[in-house]
């Protein structure tokens, strides 16, 4: 009896200890699988398209980033006033980095207005575009508002870029001149197939966290060694 007992004891430590094994290797596999997914997402490169978007920086910068942002996105402010200034002092203006922009149109209707908004006036004078971009963003309404209104818009540009002609801009909201264009910008967006603004891109690499300084700094750094 004794010796019967024992022998399944054995049998059960065996058949535990396989099982113990089978499931430590799944787990090991789960994670290797995690880890080597998220590195393959980090090395994606996506297709951008540069051409005819704003950019500020050297035309030639070995790094170009690229941002998917919407005027009417908070978090895309967050950007704007904390990230986007430390990236212009020490990559833009060091001649290492283009940035880019792209209109996306994902709060509410009067996103594509300011959208649109934007389109002109980079149509007017391509440099007055970052004036534009800052002063809405310096003047960001409640999400939860319909805000970017023409009225607003224009105001805005009246006020902040001298240079550019707000009544040209008025006539183009009212005739939606840059509407196609602006709806363009956002289907670029949407075809990366990625859920979120800001979405920042780093030679076509998609930053996981577009308000950490130091992740985009370690991605330009990574891309200007490999030149
Ligand atoms: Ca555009």
């Amino acid at each position: 009896m004794a010796n019967k007992k024992k022998s399944r004891d054995m049998q059960g430590l065996v058949v535990g200890t396989i099982l113990v094994l089978v499931l430590a290797l799944g787990v090991y596999g789960v994670i290797n699988q995690f880890t080597g997914s998220k590195q393959e997402a980090a090395d994606k490169v996506y297709p951008i398209d540069y051409k005819g978007q704003p950019f500020i920086g050297k035309e030639n910068a070995p790094v170009k980033i690229m941002e998917f942002g919407d005027f009417k996105c908070p978090v895309c402010k967050q950007f704007h006033d904390t990230i986007f200034p430390r990236l212009k002092k020490d990559f833009v203006d060091t001649g290492k980095v283009s940035f880019y922009f792209t209109n996306t149109q994902v709060i509410g209707p009067d996103s594509l207005t300011a959208g649109e908004a934007g389109e002109a006036v980079f149509k007017q004078n391509p440099q007055a575009f970052w004036k534009y971009y800052d002063a809405i963003y310096k003047q960001q309404g409640n999400e939860n508002v319909k805000w970017a209104t023409p009225a607003f818009l224009v105001d805005l540009i009246k006020k902040n870029i001298t240079e550019v002609d707000a009544n040209k801009v008025s006539e183009d909201l009212t005739k939606k001149t840059f509407e196609k264009e602006t709806l363009a910008d956002n289907t670029k967006y949407n075809n990366t197939g990625i859920n979120g603004v800001p979405l920042i891109m780093v030679n076509g690499k998609q930053i996981q966290n577009g308000l950490s300084y130091s992740e985009i700094k370690a991605a330009i750094e990574k891309e200007l060694q490999a030149k």
